[in-house]
């Protein structure tokens, strides 16, 4: 159980794993980023409510108007069959001339009521008109959502199947690695933008491109102790092929 692996086999298999994990935070960022196609339709429905927020309350001043209008046209009649009522039993001139003024005058009223009753339904059939427009606008859309819903979670479904291979894959992975190389790797991996186990080359780190100090790279490259970068703590390796090109060449 103690046995543990030696360090450039750990290496090898961090490697191994890091690049498996870049295809797992690539698979759940495409996930995750698969819903947003419904943000755009979910913003044209906030969009379309809002208008008819709006217009529903000019429809309602407008509908409360038409009943005041239509309120005052009946007291108008009411009072013009009264005065009408009046004109038949005048006794005197002063009282039939009363009695047509007043009725002159309320048919001028009514008149101008009736004129302002045609424009205020002129407008509530416009109002009509616009919200139905609007609900088939509305129902379109909440069609076209409902469709693209199914098809983005049927997507969601996919990747989830294809991240729980991948996460299975990691776990075989693991297997073997060294407990504290594996959680000090994590650590990293998480701080740094997902990448916790870089090569070095050429002397430089190519998870910063920082210059590694000469002495750091050539313990590195003797690959008998874990080491990492100065400057992003990330885990160094020299790639085997290198090493192996660099003892043929000194052979
Ligand atoms: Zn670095």
């Amino acid at each position: 159980v103690n046995q543990t692996l030696p360090l450039n086999e750990q290496l090898l298999k961090l490697e191994q794993l890091q690049e498996l994990d870049l295809k797992i935070s690539q698979l759940e960022q495409r996930k995750q980023e698969l819903p947003l196609a419904l943000g755009e339709l979910d913003q044209k429905l906030a969009t379309l409510q809002e208008m008819r927020n709006e217009k529903k309350t000019l429809q309602e001043a407008a509908e409360k108007s038409h009943k005041q209008i239509q309120a005052a046209l009946q007291l108008h009649q009411e009072r013009a069959e009264k005065a009408t009522a009046k004109l038949e039993g005048v006794s005197n001139p002063q009282e039939f001339q009363a009695a047509n003024k007043e009725i002159d005058q309320l048919k001028k009223f009514s008149d101008d009521l009736e004129k302002e009753s045609i424009q205020v339904n002129e407008k509530l059939k416009a109002f009509e008109s616009e919200m139905g427009k609007i609900q088939e606008e509305v129902e379109k859309i909440e069609a076209e959502r409902a469709e693209k819903a199914s098809a983005v979670g049927a997507e969601v479904g996919k990747f989830q199947a294809e991240l729980n291979k991948m996460l299975e894959k990691r776990n075989e992975a693991i297997t073997g690695l060294d407990r504290r190389i594996l959680s000090r790797y994590d650590r990293v991996r998480k701080a740094r933008a997902g990448v916790g186990i870089v090569p070095a080359i050429e002397g430089n780190c190519t998870g910063c491109n920082m210059m590694i100090p000469p002495q750091l790279y050539n313990v590195i490259q003797q690959g008998q102790e874990l080491k990492d970068c100065p400057s992003c703590q990330r885990i160094l390796f020299v790639p085997q092929q290198r090493k192996e090109t660099s003892a043929a060449e000194i052979e």
